[in-house]
């Protein structure tokens, strides 16, 4: 089965308006034709219009970092699905380790957080991960089946079509330090075969797994030559034009 992999950068809470405009058009402008290969930004709320304008004659996709379960309410200073969706934007990253630490959202509401993407056409970049205690307690593997068979209990398949996994070990993020190619091959494998389980062999094959966690240019070409990887979910390294320029083309 061949994946067209998919390079994201999460932007997080960087980036001002002007920022964001001279990021993406230093990537547009110095890789003009990519090759086979998926590639989105996420910058922060303030910046989607502006980035998705910039964008607009590209190949880079644009996603937000996040929305909430409903449409619209009385939830001040939250965002939605449809706002996002009238950006332009068309992915959202959802559960990120950072929203699952610092705001608690756990499987049950991002699986709420994917129904909502999906109702706004949306493509979901669902993030999974263990933190190192739990891989320390050699609980990895249970730690993501959980977090994809809670988060996912509720699709079918063909809802589910794009849906992207992003496989991030949270001491992996934003620390330097990078999973081993064999921890990623066995934990991507392992994201397989329990998508296998809850739907089907076919649907299993064609899901793109991300990894993330410290991913950068000199790393990013042994991590993206594993079979089961299909792409990055890149953090600090997606501010820096020449760094993920290299990492897209790691990926090719
Ligand atoms: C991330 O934020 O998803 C991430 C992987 O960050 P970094 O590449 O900085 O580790």
């Amino acid at each position: 089965m061949t994946r067209t992999p998919i390079i994201a950068g999460n932007w997080k809470m960087h980036m001002t308006l002007e920022d964001a405009k001279d990021l993406v058009l230093g990537i547009h402008h110095t890789l003009k034709f990519p090759g086979n290969v998926d590639v989105v930004v996420a910058p922060p709320f303030t910046a989607l219009t502006t980035v998705v304008a910039v964008l607009k004659e590209s190949y880079i996709d644009v996603a937000a970092q996040n929305l909430h379960e409903k449409d619209q309410g009385a939830y001040t200073g939250e965002i939605s699905g449809n706002f996002i969706k009238n950006t332009g934007a068309n992915y959202v990253i959802i559960g990120h380790s950072e929203r699952r630490q610092y705001f608690h959202e756990t499987n049950e509401q991002i699986g709420e957080k994917i129904t909502a993407a999906l109702r706004n056409d949306l493509i979901p970049i669902l993030c999974v991960g263990e933190t190192l205690e739990q891989r320390t307690a050699n609980e990895h593997f249970a730690v993501t089946q959980k977090q994809i068979t809670e988060a996912l209990k509720d699709f079918s398949e063909i809802e589910l079509e794009k849906m992207v996994i992003a496989y991030e070990p949270v001491w992996a993020i934003g620390t330097g330090e990078v999973a081993t190619v064999e921890q990623i091959d066995e934990i991507h494998k392992h994201i397989r075969t329990v998508l296998g389980e809850m739907f089907s062999g076919s649907f299993a094959d064609k899901v793109r797994i991300q990894y993330g966690g410290s991913v950068k240019p000199s790393n990013a070409k042994d991590i993206l030559s594993l079979e089961h990887v299909d792409g990055a979910l890149v953090g600090g390294a997606a501010l820096k034009a020449m760094d993920f320029i290299e990492i897209i083309k790691a990926a090719v």
